[in-house]
């Protein structure tokens, strides 16, 4: 039977691209709601619901969710972390993927970085390089701020080490910091590339998106799987088996 799907954020770029993708795979979209529709009633009708919206949607979206134990596949990212933690506590009574990026090649580049992070050790220089296109809302990107949390893990560090972009007389870097940087402008989809640099080489891993539909046929692709999953909170690297 063809997958029931709701998207929420359903008039935005990711919300499109999603429609698109259904279409494409064969799913049936029973509803696409964007700011102030009714969610409860599509969402009853569907097996899953793919968010795509704003980090104030996700709390109500989550409650509704709960109550209709209905799983949940959650893209929007920007949330605080204080917001994420209480988020988490929801989201984990019912299936729910959560992923700050539901491309493949990206999650291959999480994996990646956390192999590199380990090998090469502190005495690389590890600095996160983000573009997007010039409407995107939240910064670092959702993928930026898992890759730092990976060479965070890694290197034994805490956010305190980050260092978002550098102005002034910032004396010389130290091994315990990891730069993040964050560009937009003009209709970037994505380009993500963590750098290791030490003396005398340096190690740069790249991913470039070029079409948002990666996204969509990720989200639907844990859509898929979520829903025969226990509840729980997973991520991309669940659902491709990277774990
Ligand atoms: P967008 O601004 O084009 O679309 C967002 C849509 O959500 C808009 O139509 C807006 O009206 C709607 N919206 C806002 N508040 C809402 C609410 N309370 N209820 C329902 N709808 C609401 O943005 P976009 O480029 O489509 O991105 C949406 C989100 O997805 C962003 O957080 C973005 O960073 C994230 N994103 C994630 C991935 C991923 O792979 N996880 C990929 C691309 C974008």
């Amino acid at each position: 039977m063809a997958l029931k799907i709701l998207i929420n954020g359903g008039k935005g770029r990711m919300g499109h691209a999603v429609a698109d993708a259904a279409k494409a795979m064969g799913m049936t979209v029973v509803g696409s709601v964007d700011v102030g529709d009714d969610i409860a009633t599509p969402l009853a009708q569907c097996d899953a619901a793919v968010d795509f919206s704003s980090h104030l949607a996700t709390k109500f979206l989550l409650d509704l969710a709960v109550a209709q134990r209905k799983p949940v596949v959650l893209g929007t990212t920007g949330h605080s972390a204080e917001e994420k933690k209480k988020l988490l506590a929801l989201a984990a009574q019912i299936p729910c993927v959560w992923a700050g990026n539901f491309s493949v090649g990206v999650n291959l580049l999480f994996a990646l970085t956390r192999r590199a992070s380990a090998i090469l050790g502190s005495d690389y220089d590890a600095e996160v390089i983000e573009m997007h296109h010039r409407f995107k809302k939240d910064a670092p990107s959702g993928t930026a701020a898992r890759l730092l949390e990976i060479i965070l893990e890694e290197r034994k560090l805490d956010a305190r080490a980050l260092r978002h972009g550098r102005a002034g007389i910032t004396g010389e870097r130290t091994s315990s910091e990891v730069g993040i940087h964050s560009l937009r402008g003009g209709d970037v989809v994505g380009d993500h590339t963590v750098m290791f640099a030490a003396l005398g080489e340096r190690l740069e891993l790249t991913h470039k998106a070029s079409d948002r539909g990666i996204f969509a046929r990720g989200a639907l692709r844990a859509a898929q799987w979520v829903v025969s999953q226990p509840p729980g909170v997973y991520d991309m690297q669940h659902v491709l088996g990277l774990q």
